[in-house]
């Protein structure tokens, strides 16, 4: 059984990718990594945890051989927004932990996921069934660091042979860990205030289309893609994956079907407006559905229910033990 390793495991894909991983290959075999010194309660307890900065190539590179780690799958970043308020510690943070982890890749001959975004298109990129291969000229700064991301990873493929795959992940939305601060993050900040106190003010305006994907999906995709023949892939990296596409208007509209009476108003942020408006409506994702058999399990209505099942749950169980105090 080959040893995985997943640097950013703290995150909001991170630490439901550990859990997935830790069930389908075994707890000892998946060791969960990141710069945050204690992770989510299920993962410290669940499994190996190692703190590291991926900066650090010299950590990298030692834990990696110590461990006879073969699979890295590869988190570290800061998204969207947060890239936004600083520019220049997106730039070093963003290509300094993937340079680094690269390079130990390239040494010690390991395979690696790591996951573009919709945010490495732009303005200029047709935004309806954007194609794979298409104009990639962003204005975020993240989406700077995601374009030459794909390129970074691309050069070490073609040029030292290093097994890096990767996807274009769209906003995900999940109910385990709150999101990093992307521009997608209103899509379940949503359903959490829907649930809490039926109301929900948007700071992305009600007709701004955005693709989406529900966690279980974007596990699976790393997962079938990580496994898929080599010799099937004709892209490697940055593979389009799409689930589902919808504005705030029709999120809103598909909550209150489960939750009467749901008021949405909006008070628009221009910093993720401007992001949000140099994105994709919806991806086209057949080159990954030809190569590695992709396809998404849940759409809008399915999420939804799932969505809001899980997290009422929750909040009447924490009620009640608040109640019992
Ligand atoms: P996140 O912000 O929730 O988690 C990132 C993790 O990386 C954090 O736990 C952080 O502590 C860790 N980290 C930061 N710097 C580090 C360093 N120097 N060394 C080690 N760990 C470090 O992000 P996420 O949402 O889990 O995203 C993971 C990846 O998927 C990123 O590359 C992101 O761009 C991409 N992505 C995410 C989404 C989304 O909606 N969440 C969408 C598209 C792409």
């Amino acid at each position: 059984m080959d040893k995985i390793l997943i640097i950013g495991a703290g995150g909001q894909i991170g630490t439901e990718l550990t859990g997935y991983l830790r069930k389908e290959y075994g707890n000892k075999n998946v060791i969960a990594s990141d710069i945050r010194a204690t992770l989510h309660d299920d993962l410290m307890e669940g499994g190996p945890f190692i703190r590291m900065d991926a900066m650090d190539s010299r950590q990298v590179y030692q834990v990696i051989q110590k461990e006879k780690v073969k699979q890295v799958y590869f988190l570290a970043a800061i998204l969207s927004a947060v890239c936004e308020k600083n520019p220049v510690m997106a730039w070093d943070i963003n290509m300094g932990t993937m340079n680094s982890v690269l390079r130990v890749a390239n040494e010690l001959k390991f395979k690696m996921f790591v996951p573009s975004s919709i945010g490495a298109f732009g303005r200029t990129t047709p935004k309806d069934k954007t194609p794979q291969e298409t104009i990639q000229r962003p204005n975020s700064i993240y989406g700077v660091t995601k374009v030459a991301g794909e390129l970074l990873c691309d050069y070490y493929h073609d040029r030292y042979g290093v097994d890096v795959r990767g996807v274009r992940f769209p906003g995900i939305i999940s109910n385990v860990v709150p999101p990093g601060g992307g521009t997608t993050d209103y899509a379940v900040d949503i359903y959490h205030k829907a649930i809490k106190f039926k109301k929900y003010t948007s700071y992305l305006k009600e007709d701004t289309f955005l693709d989406m994907m529900y966690m279980p999906d974007a596990l699976k995709a790393a997962v079938k893609l990580m496994e898929a023949d080599h010799n099937s892939l004709n892209y490697h990296n940055a593979y389009n994956i799409a689930a589902m596409s919808f504005s705030p208007k029709i999120l809103a509209d598909e909550i209150r079907k489960h939750i009467p009476g749901f008021q949405i108003d909006y008070k628009v942020d221009p910093v993720r407006q401007g992001i949000a408006d140099s994105w994709p409506n919806s991806m086209d994702d057949s080159a990954a559905r030809k190569d590695w058999g992709w396809k998404a399990d849940f759409n809008l209505e399915r999420m939804t229910k799932d969505m809001i099942t899980v997290l009422s749950e929750r909040f009447s169980r924490r009620k009640e033990n608040e109640e019992t105090k």
